[in-house]
């Protein structure tokens, strides 16, 4: 038999394995708590693309209707008398976005959207001297972070091309070494101010060891963000303890909480009072107590939320408040405990399914990757995968000849990956 070690299971790839290790599943009651999208048989697809839009939870149209009723029962007086009174709205996500991220409740708060927030932060954190100028970032990171990057090193005025120190793979490698980049933060690290990378690499689902970067970015005197739009609700995350200085991430991912949804963001305590930091500055950030005293002056509150601009986002807030709820109940270690065994599940089917056909990218080592797989399928990957999505499966193509699937701990099942193989199977 066609059998696999992990650290965790020797798999083995009959439905009956897949259906006793949903049986065996402590989480397998999520499921339950979310829409999932249907065929035209109504059939439930496969839903592999958690990692792009994640599934809505049944709960969120309560949670959103509970304030569209506020709204229309109390008009203004919501921002007090509301059942959540918006004025402290954004309070409601200190512990629960905490827990997600491994932060102090002060220092983490939900705002605006990504990009926005990574500008904000890299305002305060980008602060280049003409010896140290340079940003390390992910050679081929996400397009907004690139345009993101560059901006602010041209704002500062400094050319892209020469601030930014891309990290690439090795020759006909897909990921980066950590050695690698240990190399050039020991080498280069005096010409670095700010080392910006992904959590998780949103194109190869690579997982950097973010505790090790840190560490020896910090030892070189470099200041170190990450982006955790691939990593936030799918990585066991310590940022407070890895001493992190500021990471931002979005909340419609792997969170849950709907298209275009808020965004998070996360200042290390050791910056919560730090008025010498340049920031751009609106009222939310503003002390409260003074806030409606309407002075001219900008007194930022400790923390992270001293970063605010504007009142609460209520309707978007509500979505993603119904959707930590159920990250607070399932618990982040119980997530990424099943991950860890689904995905790698997932990866024997693959490579059994697809007989030495397709290059799955993404890291071997399960501390290396969260649950994406991004796998390497050849030129027709498009037409695959909207062939995929006519049996039943919704998986990403991206260009030019890759497929990207996530199985979520939260909401897909064991027969999920074992039904995915049997279609790479039919079409390989
Ligand atoms: C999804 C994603 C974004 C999207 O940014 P928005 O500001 O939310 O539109 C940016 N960067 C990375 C790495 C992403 O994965």
């Amino acid at each position: 038999m066609n059998t696999a070690s992990s650290p965790i299971v020797e798999y083995h790839p009959s439905l009956e394995f897949a259906l006793e290790l949903d049986r065996m599943d402590p989480l397998a009651s999520f499921r339950e708590e979310y829409h999932i999208p249907r065929t035209v048989d109504g059939e439930p697809f496969i839903y592999l693309t958690g990692n792009s839009l994640g599934l809505m939870p049944k709960r969120t149209r309560a949670a959103v209707e509970q304030e569209l009723h506020d709204w229309a029962e109390l008009g203004v007086e919501g921002h007090f008398e509301a059942k959540n009174p918006w004025y402290g709205y954004h309070e409601i996500f200190r512990e629960p976005a905490a827990r997600v991220v491994g932060a102090n409740p002060g220092e983490v708060v939900v705002m605006n959207t990504l990009t926005t927030n990574l500008h904000l932060m890299m305002t305060s954190f980008y602060r280049p001297t003409p010896e140290r100028y340079r940003i390390l970032v992910e050679d081929g990171a996400f397009p907004s972070d690139q345009y993101a990057v560059g901006s602010q090193a041209r704002f500062h005025g400094h050319d892209p091309a020469d601030a930014i120190i891309p990290l690439r793979p090795r020759d006909g490698e897909n990921t980066i070494r950590m050695d690698d980049i240990e190399r050039l933060l020991v080498t280069r690290g005096n010409e670095i101010a700010l080392v910006m990378l992904g959590g998780v690499n949103y194109y190869t689902g690579q997982a950097f060891d973010m505790e090790r970067i840190t560490a020896v970015a910090r030892q070189q005197g470099c200041v170190v963000g990450y982006d955790l739009a691939h990593a936030a609700g799918n990585l066991r995350l310590r940022l407070h303890d890895w001493n992190v200085d500021f990471a931002v991430w979005c909340t419609y991912k792997y969170l849950n909480s709907g298209p275009g949804g808020v965004g998070g963001c996360f200042v290390h305590e050791r910056h919560a009072f730090a008025p010498e930091l340049p920031r751009f500055a609106g009222w939310w950030g503003n002390d409260p107590q003074s806030r409606f005293e309407m002075r001219p002056e900008f007194v930022p509150q400790h923390g992270a939320a001293g970063w605010q601009l504007s009142n609460a986002q209520i309707l978007p807030m509500a979505a993603h408040k119904a959707a930590l709820e159920l990250f607070t109940e399932a618990g982040m270690d119980a997530l990424r405990t099943k991950s860890e065994l689904l995905t790698g599940y997932l990866e024997f089917l693959v490579d059994g399914a697809s007989n030495g056909r397709f290059e799955i990218l993404t890291p071997r080592n399960p501390a290396e990757r969260g649950c994406q797989l991004s796998i390497r399928v050849g030129s027709d990957a498009r037409r695959l995968s909207e062939q995929m999505k006519c049996e039943g499966a919704i998986v990403d193509f991206r260009h030019p000849d890759v497929i990207r699937v996530a199985p979520v701990p939260m909401y897909n099942t064991f027969q999920d990956a074992w039904r995915f193989a049997r279609m790479i199977e039919k079409i390989v």
